[in-house]
């Protein structure tokens, strides 16, 4: 039976018997057809309910998902990464000067320029890694199994992807941007293992990027792997 939701196949309902004579040609299937609407109504309602999930933690603008299933993602990945012993880095980005963009090429170029930028990012990314609209023109990533040193290349790679980018204006014109990068690593030594873990870890790779900006812009800065203080290591 096919499982229709608006006008369209989104499945079937099958039913088979190992007895030849379970369903017969003569016999009425109007009560299998209503359950077959049943079954439709109540995939479409979970559909939607998901779409409308998926909604609420995706930027619209960019495509890739927002500050909300950041933090989600955040609190997850920092028990993986505590129980795995694994290493846990984030990477926080901010477009360099763009307001500048904007008032060059007006709103919809700034736009289009952020679309673009989050498409690289995305591209230099793995995908087990998370990567998020955080705010206006600044985008966070979490990059999971991922050492201090390799977080720190990654970084630069995607620095300079983005430097070298010829991003195509309506009217014709090829514009560069750079951006900043703050790098910080949650490892088994540093911020311990309490709630404000990931917390921590946002908060360092945010003073790393503002840090970059105030040594010039268009460059990475990790900020320092300290042991953690120790009554945290004790509330484990
Ligand atoms: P800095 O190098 O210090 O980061 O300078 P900046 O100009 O990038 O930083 P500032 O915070 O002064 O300006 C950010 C600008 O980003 C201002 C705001 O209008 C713009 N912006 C934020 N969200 C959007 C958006 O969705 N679309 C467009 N086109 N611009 C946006
Ligand atoms: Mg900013
Ligand atoms: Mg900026």
């Amino acid at each position: 039976l096919p499982l229709v939701g608006h006008g369209r196949i989104i499945g079937s309902l099958n039913l088979g018997s190992r007895r030849r004579d379970r369903f017969a040609q003569s016999m009425g299937a109007d009560f299998l057809e209503r359950l077959a609407a049943i079954a439709s109504l109540s995939f479409e309602n979970s559909i939607n309910h998901e779409r409308l999930k998926m909604l609420g933690l995706t930027d619209p603008l960019t495509g890739v998902n927002n500050r909300r299933f950041f933090e989600q993602r955040l609190r997850e990945e920092v028990i993986r990464a505590e129980r795995s012993k694994q290493s846990l880095s984030c990477l926080f980005f901010d477009v360099d000067r763009f307001k500048s963009v904007n008032d060059r090429f007006g709103h919809r170029s700034g736009d289009i320029v952020l679309r673009e930028v989050a498409s690289i990012l995305t591209r230099q990314m793995r995908l087990s890694d998370v990567l998020v609209r955080y705010g206006g023109e600044e985008f966070a990533s979490l990059l999971v199994d991922t050492s201090y040193e390799e977080a720190i290349d990654i970084a630069e790679r995607i620095r300079q992807a983005v430097c070298v980018h010829r991003f195509a204006m309506p009217e014709g014109d090829a514009l560069r941007v750079t951006i900043s990068i703050g790098v910080a690593t949650l490892c088994q030594f540093n911020y311990g293992v309490d709630s404000k873990a990931g917390e921590r870890l946002i908060h360092d790779a945010d003073m790393a990027l503002l840090d970059a900006k105030q040594k010039g812009r268009n460059r990475v800065v990790a900020a320092k792997l300290m042991p953690a203080p120790i009554f945290s290591r004790n509330q484990a």
